[in-house]
C-alpha cells in the first residue's frame, strides 16, 4: 500500500534509515562517550537479535513465561450500550505477566543484556511501571538491576518501589534538582557512561538515540501481529479502526506496526488532562513542535526557554513531554491520526469499562477505551479493536481517593 509517498509493503526495511532516522525524526544525538556505547549495542541488535537462538528463546519465554498470546476480547456489553451497530474489541495486553505491556521490551532488553555478557541492566523509572517490568526481568535472568529513580516518586510510588525491592532490583534514589523523572533520567545516563563495559541501558518506551526506537518497536511488534492474526480468525476481517494510548509511544507501535499496511484508521490518543493550556496536559503531537531531548529528534511540548515543558495527566505512564520519533514520522504522513481525550472522559471510560466488561484497565489505557468511544458514535458501523495496554489494579487507591466510586 502507498499512502502519501511511502510504501508500505518495504516500510520496516526503509525505516528508520541506518542512522536511525524516521524521515527527520530520531536519530542519536549523544554525548561522546556514550558514543561507542550505543555503537556496541546496535551491533548487538543487529546480529543477536536476528539470530535464530535469540528468536527462538525469546519466543519461549513469552510463551512460558509471559503468558502470550495474549486474548482478544469482544466488548459486547459496552458495543451494545452504544447501540449504533459498531463493535468494540480489546487486545488484552493487561492478561500480559505483571498487567501490561512493557514486559514484552523489557524481557528482550534483558534477553539481549544476557547474550552480550552484560551482567547488569540500568534504567530509570518515574511512576514505577518500567522499573518494575525491567526488575521482573532481571530476576527472570539473574542479572543485578540498577532502577534511578527521583526522591519524590520514590515516596508517592511506594507499592512499586517494593515490588522493585521484592523483585532484588536496587533502587537508587535520585535528590537533586527536582527529584523526579528528569533527573532520574540523567543520572541513569551517567552511571551507564561509567558502568557500559558491563552493563546495557533499557529504555522503557519507543524513545531515546537510535537503536532503542527500533529495537522497542520490533519487541512490542508481537502485539500487533498477534492481534491482526486473532481478529482475522475470529471475525474474518481486519478492524475498521485501531486505536492505541500514546505516552512515549510502545504499546501503540507494537499494535500499528501489525496494521500500518493494511486499510485499516489508525488512531494514537495522547492525554489532554484538564486542557489546553501548557502544563495542563502531555499532548505533544498535537500541540508541540519539532525538537530535540533525550537523545532523539521528535515533537516536543517546549518552554519559553526551548526546554522540554512541565507537562500533565491523571495517567503518570503518559505525562512525557514528546513521543517516539516514529510517531512523529507518522503523524506528519497522516498515516496515523493522533487526538486526545481529557482526564474527565477517561475517567468515565474507566468506570465503563469495569461496570460492563468486568476489566478494570489501567488510566493509560482508558483513553484508548475513552476515544473508541467516541469515535463509535462518528461511525455507522464496523468495529473498533483498541489496545488495553494494561490492567488497572495499579491506579485502585488513587481513583478510590480522588474520584470516589462512581
Ligand atoms: C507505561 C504505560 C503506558 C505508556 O507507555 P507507551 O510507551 O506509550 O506505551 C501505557 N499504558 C500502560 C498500562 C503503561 O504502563
Amino acid at each position: 500500500m502507498i499512502f502519501n509517498n511511502v510504501d508500505f509493503d518495504t516500510y520496516f526495511k526503509q525505516y528508520p534509515d541506518k542512522n536511525g532516522y524516521f524521515g527527520k525524526y530520531g536519530g542519536a544525538y549523544i554525548e561522546p562517550e556514550l558514543k561507542k556505547a550505543m555503537q556496541e549495542i546496535r551491533d548487538a541488535y543487529f546480529t543477536i537479535c536476528k539470530s535464530s537462538k535469540f528468536v527462538s528463546e525469546l519466543r519461549r519465554i513469552r510463551k512460558e513465561f509471559q503468558g502470550r498470546p495474549t486474548p482478544i476480547s469482544y466488548l459486547e456489553r459496552l458495543s451494545s450500550t452504544l447501540g449504533n451497530g459498531v463493535q468494540l474489541y480489546v487486545k488484552r495486553e493487561d492478561l500480559n505477566h505483571t498487567g501490561a505491556h512493557k514486559l514484552n521490551h523489557c524481557m528482550g532488553e534483558a534477553l539481549l543484556a544476557k547474550f552480550m555478557g552484560k551482567k547488569k541492566v540500568i534504567a530509570e523509572t518515574g511512576a514505577g511501571q518500567h522499573g518494575v517490568a525491567l526488575a521482573t526481568a532481571a530476576a527472570y535472568f539473574g542479572l543485578e538491576c540498577d532502577i534511578y529513580m527521583g526522591s519524590v516518586d520514590i515516596e508517592k510510588q511506594a507499592p512499586n518501589v517494593a515490588r522493585m525491592k521484592i523483585l532484588g532490583a536496587n533502587v537508587v534514589e535520585v535528590t537533586h534538582g527536582l527529584k523526579t523523572l528528569k533527573e532520574a533520567v540523567d543520572a541513569a545516563f551517567a552511571a551507564y557512561c561509567k558502568e557500559y563495559k558491563d552493563a546495557i541501558y533499557c529504555i522503557g518506551s519507543v524513545l531515546g538515540p537510535h537503536p532503542f526506537p527500533l529495537m522497542v518497536r520490533d519487541f512490542q511488534s508481537v502485539v500487533g501481529i498477534e492481534a491482526r492474526e486473532q481478529f482475522l480468525s475470529m471475525t474474518g476481517e481486519l478492524p475498521d479502526a485501531v486505536v492505541a494510548c500514546v505516552g512515549g509511544g510502545s504499546n501503540a507501535m507494537g499494535m500499528f506496526s501489525g496494521f500500518l499496511n493494511d486499510p485499516v484508521d489508525i488512531y494514537g490518543v495522547e492525554p489532554l488532562g484538564r486542557g489546553s493550556a501548557l502544563g495542563d496536559h502531555a499532548a505533544s503531537l498535537k500541540y508541540g513542535e519539532e525538537g530535540i531531548m533525550h537523545g532523539f529528534n521528535s515533537i516536543m511540548l517546549k518552554d519559553e526557554n526551548g526546554d522540554p515543558a512541565p507537562v500533565y495527566s491523571v495517567a503518570s505512564g503518559l505525562d512525557y513531554p514528546s513521543s517516539g520519533p516514529e510517531h512523529a514520522f507518522l503523524h506528519d504522513l497522516g498515516r496515523v491520526k493522533y487526538d486526545v481525550v481529557d482526564d474527565e472522559e477517561t475517567i468515565d471510560a474507566f468506570f465503563t469499562l469495569s461496570r460492563l466488561e468486568g476489566i478494570i484497565p489501567a488510566i493509560e489505557s482508558s483513553h484508548a477505551v475513552a476515544y473508541a468511544m467516541k469515535l463509535a458514535k462518528t461511525i455507522e458501523k464496523g468495529s473498533i479493536l483498541i489496545c488495553l495496554s494494561g490492567r488497572g489494579d495499579k491506579d485502585m487507591d488513587f481513583i478510590i481517593n480522588k474520584y470516589g466510586i462512581r
